[in-house]
């Protein structure tokens, strides 16, 4: 079939220019260690960077949820899918951030690529007068987000806050939207937070931070980026995922209770989906204690040993390694078929690290994309160093 064959043709290019993508099956619980194919290997690639996903008494809470209110909500938010757990969860978490915001509300989302389409698109669309400054290193879904909204996009260069003040001083819109990562999933590095709200407010825009990297990893209650920076404003907008430091799955936006109000009437991607399963909010609870309390505290000290470990062992020269102090910690080799190699060579022995090619990072800067979790050990760590120095060399 011809419509076949088009599709053929385009994935034998992917495949010409070491672009095509493979998943591999995992048969255990998300952890340092995982079984693939009947090998025991060492994961550097997960986004769990508390060490939470696999931890039993979040399993237990699954469980327990699951026999309180059954496998899946059966409806939308709006219809009759919004439960008790849902309900206790947005409280929670309005707790959880409300300390930086101005009258805090939180809505819960299946997923955080849900969330960031609901925010761009519910705070601008219809809205003939609005424009999204969008960061260039910004996740896809905030990218798709924007597309979505139909509003005008300009987008300012990595960080920089004199090229966003000049979009902004030049903007007509009445109505703007700043929109950034706190942490950069590429790149591991930190937005410029307090001066990009500094600007925002001078401004008056809006100040969407995405914390998907940030939220439960930083703080020292967890409480994510805001925190971090010690940031308080109505003008904040911000978005955590729950599938990542909390071990779960989902995401949340907190914000003013009248932007959170504005998204439940407006926001299709909120209103036009089945609510997620009462159980995964249930376990969500205990996710929340597990990172304010001692437990998620001495995990979040684990995790910067490892970092400080990490970069007191790597020994790069050609290489070049991100500076970045989380958990996320990319290695620049630049050509797409070498880092696909070293990849492959560091699987081989054991050892599995995510290789990133464009079109996920600009051309020219393939890499290979390490993160570290409180799961691991410091001898699994410096069996990492030891790895990457060597491979380096060869
Ligand atoms: C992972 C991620 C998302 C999407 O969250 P999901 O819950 O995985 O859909 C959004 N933004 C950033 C920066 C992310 O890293």
């Amino acid at each position: 079939m011809e419509l076949l064959s088009r599709l053929d043709r385009q994935l034998q290019t992917l495949e010409q220019h070491s672009l095509i993508r493979q998943r591999r099956t995992v048969d255990t619980p998300c952890g340092p260690r995982v079984r693939v194919g009947g090998r025991e290997l060492l994961a550097f690639c997960s986004n769990d960077y508390l060490g939470l996903a696999g931890h039993p008494a979040l399993a237990e809470a699954l469980r327990e949820g699951a026999s309180l209110y059954g496998a899946g909500s059966g409806a939308s938010h709006l219809i009759s899918g919004h439960g008790r757990a849902h309900a206790q969860l947005e409280e929670r978490l309005a707790q959880f951030v409300g300390a930086h915001l101005e009258s805090p509300r939180a809505l819960t989302f299946s997923t955080g690529y849900m969330a960031n389409l609901a925010v761009l698109t519910g705070l601008t669309a219809g809205d003939k007068d609005a424009e999204i400054f969008s960061e260039a290193l910004n996740h896809a879904s905030l990218i798709d987000g924007a597309r979505l909204s139909r509003a005008k996009v300009s987008v300012y260069p990595h960080a920089d806050l004199a090229a966003l003040g000049a979009l902004l001083a030049a903007s007509t819109a009445a109505n703007k939207v700043v929109v950034s990562d706190s942490v950069f999933s590429m790149d591991g590095d930190l937005a410029p937070l307090p001066a990009l709200l500094a600007l925002c407010e001078r401004h008056g825009a809006w100040l969407v931070v995405d914390d998907a990297h940030g939220f439960g990893a930083l703080g020292a209650n967890g409480h994510g980026a805001l925190e971090h920076f010690d940031l308080r404003s109505p003008y904040l907008v911000y978005m955590g995922t729950l599938g990542k430091a909390a071990g779960v799955g989902g995401a949340f936006v907190a914000a003013h209770e009248i932007v959170i109000e504005t998204l439940i009437q407006k926001s299709r991607p909120y209103i036009f989906t089945t609510a997620a399963p009462p159980a995964l909010a249930h376990a969500l609870l205990t996710s929340l204690d597990l990172l304010e309390g001692a437990e998620g505290r001495a995990r979040r000290a684990h995790l910067h040993t490892l970092v400080a470990q990490l970069d007191a062992g790597l020994a790069l020269k050609r290489w070049r390694r991100m500076p970045s102090t989380t958990a996320i910690q990319p290695i620049v080799i630049g050509d797409s078929a070498e880092t696909m190699n070293a990849g492959a060579a560091l699987y081989e022995q054991g050892l599995w690290v995510g290789a990133i090619r464009p079109p996920t990072v600009p051309a020219g800067t393939a890499r290979l994309r390490a993160t570290l979790s409180a799961g691991h050990t410091g001898a699994e760590v410096a069996q990492l160093i030891t790895a990457l120095n060597a491979l380096e060399r060869t």
